[in-house]
């Protein structure tokens, strides 16, 4: 598939770079040390439209495509991976199905109020029980006069604690067929009943904020169901073939950050009389990872086009997450080396990529859940 980046790709990239260098660069490293929600630069990304950029423009977003996003993304994740992964989460887990399998009702309910920033979504899927094996979870939606009652506990929800709209995976029909037993239901964060538990201390990502969400009879009425009863797996994986580009592109963007960050260290840190760079074992880890940053972008860039073109992308999806994702960390891991005691220290921000890079390989499916979704497509 050719992929070409127009004017509209670059003037996104170019608002998206002004905003992380002017917003996320200089409070990154503060953020992730308190661990604090960083809700001004959200707000900020609101005003800008990065909340709603799938958005059809009639319902208040961009109107622009998954390849927008990505460049977007990339340019995030370079200087903050928390804010990064709220931006991902929110257009591509919540505004995306909403667009996608959304009543004309829900949408216009709905959508406006996320692309504005009023709201931000999170995604409830995994259980304390249920994380790969996500068909198994136990979150029972049990029928009711003019809607559902929601009991059940969601583990390790991104954005829980700043969340004005909960998309929540639960069990219609205990006794129905695997996978086709699940429903997805909207949740505003005031329902009677929904409480957003323990928030987690992380490794990294510390920006974002992560929680566990309890339900307990929560009510939710007919017109908040997405889609049918049945619907809702099908729903929450088609959506994570969007979420795991976006995480991808994180993965791309955090790439980036070592890559540049150890080019500029490794011109200027001096041993045996000479810059580091001029060692052979040193520059050929960085072009290493300026190759391997190249292609992870490209896997990120085809499977975008893909989903923009309306074509089939699992598999490509699920291959630029892994490839991206590993090679990030690889990256990560010879952006510490590369810069010796100093990376091993929050002098250098090479400590924090290092820190941020693991999550790619574990959250939107672990590593070894893309290689079962590209060999179940290679075996058939
Ligand atoms: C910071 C953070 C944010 C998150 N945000 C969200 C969110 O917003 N919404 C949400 O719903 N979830 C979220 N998650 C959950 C995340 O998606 C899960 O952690 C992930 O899917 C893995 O599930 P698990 O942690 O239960 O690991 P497990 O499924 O227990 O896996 C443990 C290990 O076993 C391996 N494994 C499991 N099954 C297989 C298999 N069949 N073959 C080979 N290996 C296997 C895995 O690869 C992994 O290495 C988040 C998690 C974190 C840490």
């Amino acid at each position: 598939m050719q992929i070409q980046l127009t004017e509209e790709h670059e003037m996104i990239r170019d608002s998206a770079r002004e905003f992380a260098e002017r917003t996320l660069k200089p409070n990154a490293a503060t953020w992730d040390r308190e661990e604090r929600f960083p809700a001004e630069a959200i707000r900020e990304a609101a005003e800008n439209g990065f909340l709603g950029l799938t958005v059809p423009e009639e319902y208040g977003g961009a109107g622009l495509g998954n390849l927008h996003a990505v460049v977007l993304l990339e340019e995030v994740n370079r200087w903050c991976a928390g804010t990064g992964v709220t931006l991902s989460v929110h257009n591509s887990l919540i505004c995306g199905p909403i667009v996608k399998y959304g009543s004309e009702d829900q949408k216009q309910r709905w959508l406006p109020r996320l692309a504005s920033g009023e709201l931000l979504g999170a995604y409830c899927l995994t259980e304390p029980l249920a994380g790969s094996d996500a068909a198994s979870i136990r979150t029972r939606a049990e029928r009711v006069d003019g809607g559902w009652r929601l009991s059940g506990t969601k583990a390790w929800i991104t954005s829980a604690p700043d969340a004005g709209l909960f998309v929540v995976y639960a069990v219609t029909d205990p006794d129905g067929p695997r996978g086709r037993n699940i429903g997805a239901f909207l949740v505003p964060a005031g329902a009677g009943g929904l409480r957003v538990g323990k928030k987690e201390e992380k490794l990294g990502i510390r920006a974002s904020s992560t929680a566990e969400v309890v339900l307990e009879d929560v009510f939710v009425p007919d017109q908040d169901l997405l889609g049918e009863p049945g619907d809702g797996f099908k729903i929450a994986l088609e959506t994570l073939d969007g979420g795991r580009i976006g995480i991808a592109a994180q993965a791309v963007g955090i790439h980036r950050a070592c890559l540049e960050d150890s080019i500029l260290y490794a011109n200027q840190r001096e041993q045996f009389g000479v810059t580091i760079g001029r060692f052979q074992a040193v520059a050929w880890k960085l072009a290493d990872m300026a190759t391997e940053l190249e292609a992870a972008r490209l896997l990120v860039y085809r499977a975008a086009a893909l989903r923009d073109a309306g074509r089939p992308c699992s598999k490509e999806a699920a291959m630029a997450k892994l490839f991206a994702s590993r090679a990030c960390n690889k990256a990560a891991q010879d952006a510490v080396q590369i810069h010796g005691g100093a990376g091993y220290t929050t002098e250098f921000a090479v400590e924090r990529y290092y820190r941020d890079a693991r999550i790619t390989e574990i959250y939107e499916g672990a590593t070894d859940i893309q290689r079962l979704v590209i060999s179940r497509h290679l075996l058939g």
